[in-house]
């Protein structure tokens, strides 16, 4: 059986690969440990290799790691669906949002943000596959979304995050990434002053044809910890209150 240090060591062998691929500095791609439905000691296990970020899906089961590890100055990101309700605890115990789609919800997150903590970094969630059951903006609305979350005085838009259609095929993942970076790249010409630095995209299966096509930051959760075996497409019951 594999450890979570060797699949740590063996994810930076693929993103250091990926890069060398791309021409790409390995320094600008940040590997973010999906750590949705494992318990605290294996994002412990993971944080004594080193790594720093973790994301979550459920408001409840992250604050309970949160809090359980709160002596160890980890980076906790929220990536997953953002009910209302939820919002608060969001704004005041995660330093990303990655699933912002709509408006509402960002205006609530930067009211909610405790005016002591650094502003809410936040990417707006596009839907680039097109399929109808999926969470995120259409690529265009994704620039005059931009424009408003940028007004927003408790959140900082560092840039896009999408989950693309899961595919095999090398190519049909890379359209759909590219398809991320050219709506960052065109926003970016109309907001010169701010520009959008992240882009959030790429998995376990795909995080290569992600680096490839500009990813700066990889999710990735089955290939560091293993195969989930709960349940986690859906919000756990006591989530959904
Ligand atoms: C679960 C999840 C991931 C990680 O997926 P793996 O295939 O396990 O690497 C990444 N991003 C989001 C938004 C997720 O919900």
């Amino acid at each position: 059986m594999t450890t979570i240090s060797e699949n740590l060591q063996g994810i930076h062998q693929r993103i250091r690969h990926a890069c060398a691929t791309a021409g790409r500095d390995p320094s600008g791609v940040t590997l973010l440990a999906v750590s949705k439905s494992w318990p605290v000691p294996a994002l412990a296990e993971a944080a004594v290799c080193g790594q720093r970020a973790f994301g979550e899906s459920y408001v409840q089961e992250g604050l309970i790691k949160i809090n359980a590890l709160a002596s160890l100055g980890l980076e906790w990101h929220f990536i997953g669906p953002i009910q209302s309700n939820k919002t608060r605890l969001i704004a005041e115990n995660f330093a990303w949002v990655h699933s912002v789609d709509r408006f509402k919800i960002a205006e609530r997150l930067s009211a909610q943000r405790p005016p002591h903590l650094p502003p809410l970094q936040i990417c707006l969630q596009v839907n680039v596959s097109g399929e109808k059951s999926k969470a995120g903006c259409l690529p265009e609305e994704a620039a005059p979304l931009c424009h408003a979350l940028l007004q927003l005085p408790h959140l900082t838009l560092r840039g896009l995050m999408t989950i693309p259609e899961p595919t095999e095929d090398v190519l049909r993942q890379r359209l759909q990434f590219a398809r991320l970076r050219e709506c960052r790249d065109r926003i970016n010409t109309e907001i010169m002053d701010r520009p959008l630095d992240t882009l959030s995209m790429g998995m376990s299966h795909d995080l290569d044809a992600a680096i490839l096509e500009g990813a700066t930051l990889v999710r990735i959760g089955t290939a560091i910890f293993g195969t989930r075996t709960r349940m986690v497409t859906k919000p756990a019951p006591h989530d959904e209150t």
